[in-house]
């Protein structure tokens, strides 16, 4: 018996989104895809500005441990859609992929405007409708979706399935707002409040500091916090401190700050050498030469690491080569306050596991499914946000055709 055809929603035309609304269109479903903004994918072609980090090649129980106290929760999808397979995909779309020396997957063309005229053109092929310039604004007291346009005008729906694929609360001008959370809380569906993930945090940087050395990094570091290390760059801005190892453990560093009020991280200004051999090279300091000429010299410090020194150790530099090695293998940074969610690269908190089967159907409304960033996991950058997200969007397509088969 042929399968019947069915009207499936989707809320959000980002990776999530999008991935479902090509499976559903493959397996003959009629696709709409809802966006408010007046085109698709617009975080996503941001990313490709930083070159498209698609996934991470390192082995798979090592990429899924990354996604710590969700893992359990993602496995299955992450397994049914794993960094090859994303690759395969986007392969065949024309986007050849790389795996750079740090272990990312790259497509070729280092952007990702190439790979979504490709897949939107695929998408158009599957008969996949996209309407864009229509923000859901919840379900009226009949159950239909409803949507305001661009317009002012309103237009309801009512499918037989839908997927809400309205991404985290991140860089909000690009669509995500996390304008979602009320309208799901208010059916009461858990959501965790939305934190920024991947962002950078306020230090009460000296006058100094902030004179001379804001929008520079401090390169090939590690950072240390609460028992966990990151090794990578960092860059000073004029409220704070941001970059890649900062993001790396700004999970981390986050909870922290949400117990105690402040985190203090150290960082290593040369991970390279040992302590005994940075207090060998600081022994010998030829006479009449300044303390920063010679920490830049001997222990090879960049002005701004050495400016970085002088606010760790307060007033005054020691002299002693003991405690100089000791504080470049560990300069103290107070972090007050992680920067705003407008600013972070990605979202944590969102609906949470329990409110989701299986297939990612939201319990309390049957026939409405979530995926991606919405939901409450969060990942360190390195191509593993994408990644969830593909994968969820593959999951929750998944679980729509299952449901919807049970219903036939
Ligand atoms: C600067 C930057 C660089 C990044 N680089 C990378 C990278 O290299 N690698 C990586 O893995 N990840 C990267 N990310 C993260 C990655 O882009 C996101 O994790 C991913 O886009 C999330 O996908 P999503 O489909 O869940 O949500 P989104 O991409 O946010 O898509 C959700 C869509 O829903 C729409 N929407 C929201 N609310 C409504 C509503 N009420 N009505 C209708 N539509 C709505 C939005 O407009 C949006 O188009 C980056 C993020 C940023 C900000």
């Amino acid at each position: 018996m042929e399968k019947p055809i069915r009207n499936i929603a989707i809320i959000g035309a980002g990776p999530a989104g999008l991935m479902a609304a090509e499976r559903l269109a493959s397996a003959g479903h009629r696709v709409t895809v809802y966006e408010r903004m007046a085109s698709p994918a617009r975080k996503f072609l941001l990313a490709g500005r930083g070159g498209l980090n698609l996934t991470h090649s390192e082995p798979l129980d090592a990429f899924l441990g990354r996604y710590r106290e969700a893992v359990d929760w993602l496995e299955p999808a992450l397994r049914a859609f794993p960094p090859q397979a994303l690759r395969d995909w986007a392969d065949e779309l024309g986007a050849e992929t790389f795996i750079g020396s740090s272990g990312r997957v790259f497509p070729l063309m280092m952007k990702a405007s190439p790979l979504l005229r490709a897949w939107l053109g695929r998408l158009d092929g599957l008969g996949v409708r996209l309407a864009s310039g229509r923000l859901w604004t919840g379900w009226d007291a009949d159950g239909a979706l409803m949507f305001r346009l661009a317009n002012g005008e309103a237009e309801t729906i009512r499918p037989d399935a839908t997927l809400l694929a309205l991404g985290g609360a991140s860089w909000p001008r690009l669509g995500s707002d996390g304008g979602w959370v009320p309208l799901l809380t208010a059916r009461d569906v858990a959501v965790s409040p939305l934190r920024p993930a991947n962002g950078g945090f306020t230090v009460a940087w000296s006058p100094q500091m902030k004179e001379r050395f804001v929008g520079q990094p401090l390169k090939r570091i590690v950072i240390r916090c609460a028992g966990e290390q990151a090794a990578g760059e960092a860059m000073i801005d004029a409220d704070g401190i941001e970059g890649g190892a900062i993001y790396a453990l700004s999970g981390t560093i986050r909870e922290a700050i949400r117990r105690d009020g402040a985190a203090t991280i150290d960082i290593d200004l040369r991970p390279d050498l040992s302590a005994l051999e940075l207090v060998t090279r600081l022994a010998k300091r030829r006479k009449g030469e300044t303390l920063s000429n010679h920490l830049r010299k001997a222990a090879g410090l960049a002005p701004v690491a050495i400016a970085l020194l002088r606010d760790a150790a307060g007033a005054t530099l020691p002299a002693e080569p003991d405690a100089l090695a000791a504080l470049i293998k560990a300069a103290p940074l107070r972090l007050g306050a992680p920067m705003p969610i407008a600013r972070a690269i990605s979202t944590a908190g969102g609906i949470i596991s329990d409110e989701c089967d299986g297939g990612f159907m939201l319990k309390r409304l049957p026939g409405i499914f979530a995926a991606g960033e919405m939901l409450d996991w969060e990942a360190p950058t390195g191509g593993y946000l994408l990644q969830a997200s593909f994968a969820t969007g593959v999951a929750a397509a998944s679980g729509i055709e299952a449901w919807l088969a049970g219903r036939a």
